[in-house]
């Protein structure tokens, strides 16, 4: 894959350039703002790379998941914040937007506005459904009158979309900065990280994070399966759980991955907070040794927080994705709060796995105290699964076209 360093050398003066990101922020209030930055923020080193380099930069991303135009899901408050945050950083450039729709006559404008070393963001790219339909007529679109593409929207590398996949196939393509790092955290964990290495799984599902423990199974020391996907594997092991969620369809799975794992260490809850629904007021701590579930468990209790403190006690690299339990409920935060201040406080290279669980750190204020936060769960998921993702595919592909260095 190349990198901006390759695009930077090889663009002539006044170049205009493609970039991708993941610009996908919650908004909230009225009129909309983006109420965490935390994606914009990421995007930020390769936008200035680039316009320092005298480029003309056309940005573009989705937002939420319209189907069609949705003004309630428009870049407009992105692009402003935006604009914000360069010239907080000392790169006061502007970034133009004009609405409407990513391409067509509204992207002309656009183009027509962008001078070098300027930032013009395109509408949502959902708005038009050719993007998520990878159509060509879409990718053919996007690229008009455009040098180069960088792919800067990890998160989105797993989807075969025109903006990560058509468009690569269309410009000579690199990976912006923000892929690049991701790249180099994810890779050492399904690599040869430093050992003793843990992986803790928590979150809802099941079926989304097997493939992690599969794929790692022989290269880790142990997991801790925590949060709702715990319940599978305790029902596995025939633990009650009550009327928590089980993936009834995933229990065998769960049953050959506890007792197939080579030398891997398991650490399962041995205690939970069960209330009878999200909307409780408190919940009451159950040992699920000796206890009965009258209801759902919807957090770990404190002696399964003391277990897991244990069993990473040494750890040198921690992967963490999960919430442990409903944290978005105050009543059923408080494990997620203890392993997440567990981990800002552990010595290990703790890697935070994009989704709910970079929201968890950053709620409990500990993003900064870890050594990577992931900005795409999914993304990170299928790349720690060993999966091909289309995005970086396509980037190799364009790559080799390219020709050597
Ligand atoms: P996932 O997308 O699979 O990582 O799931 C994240 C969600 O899992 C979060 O929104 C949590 O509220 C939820 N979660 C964590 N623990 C539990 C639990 N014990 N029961 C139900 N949901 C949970």
């Amino acid at each position: 894959m190349l990198n901006l360093t390759d695009l930077i050398a090889r663009a002539q003066p006044g170049d205009a350039v493609l970039v991708r990101s993941d610009l996908n922020a919650p908004l909230g209030g009225s009129p909309p703002s983006v109420t965490d930055e935390t994606r914009l923020v990421a995007s930020l080193p390769t936008l200035r790379s680039l316009v320092s380099a005298g480029l003309r930069v056309v940005l573009c991303s989705h937002l939420g998941r319209p189907t069609g135009p949705d003004p309630a899901l428009s870049l407009a408050p992105v692009a402003e914040k935006l604009a914000g945050l360069l010239a907080a950083r000392g790169a006061a450039v502007p970034v133009h937007f004009t609405g409407g729709m990513p391409t067509g006559p509204d992207r002309e404008r656009l183009l027509g506005e962008v001078g070098p070393g300027e930032v013009g963001l395109l509408e949502n790219l959902r708005f038009d459904p050719r993007e998520k339909g990878n159509d060509p007529t879409f990718a053919d679109e996007l690229v008009s009158g455009l040098q180069h593409f960088v792919n800067d929207a990890f998160g989105t590398c797993h989807r075969a979309h025109a903006s990560v996949v058509g468009v690569a196939e269309r410009l000579p393509a690199c990976g912006g900065l923000l892929v690049e790092r991701e790249l180099e955290v994810l890779s050492d964990l399904r690599g040869r990280p430093a050992r003793p290495y843990w992986v803790i799984l928590g979150g809802a599902k099941v079926s989304d994070k097997i493939g992690v423990v599969e794929r790692l199974r022989d290269l880790v020391d142990g997991f801790v399966v925590v949060g709702g996907m715990a319940n599978t594997f305790l029902a596995a092991k025939r633990v009650r759980v009550g009327g928590s969620r089980v993936e009834e369809g995933a229990v065998e799975l769960a049953r050959q991955l506890l007792e197939h794992s080579g030398e891997a260490r398991w650490v399962l809850p041995v205690d939970g907070v069960v209330a009878a629904g999200l909307d409780e007021p408190e919940g009451t701590v159950v040992d699920l040794e000796t206890g009965e579930v009258e209801g759902m468990i919807l957090d770990i209790g404190p002696r399964t927080i003391d277990l897991a403190a244990r069993a990473l006690h040494g750890a040198r690299t921690i992967f963490w994705n999960g919430p442990p339990g409903v944290f978005e409920k105050a009543p059923f935060a408080e494990g997620t709060r203890s392993f997440a201040e567990l981990l800002a406080d552990h010595p290990a290279r703790v890697v935070v796995g994009g989704g709910d669980t970079a929201a968890a750190a950053r709620r409990f204020g500990i993003a900064e105290r870890v050594s990577h936060v992931c900005t795409g769960g999914g993304a990170a998921l299928e790349y720690l699964e060993g999966k091909d993702l289309p995005g970086l595919v396509a980037l190799e592909a364009s790559a080799l076209r390219q020709g050597p260095r």
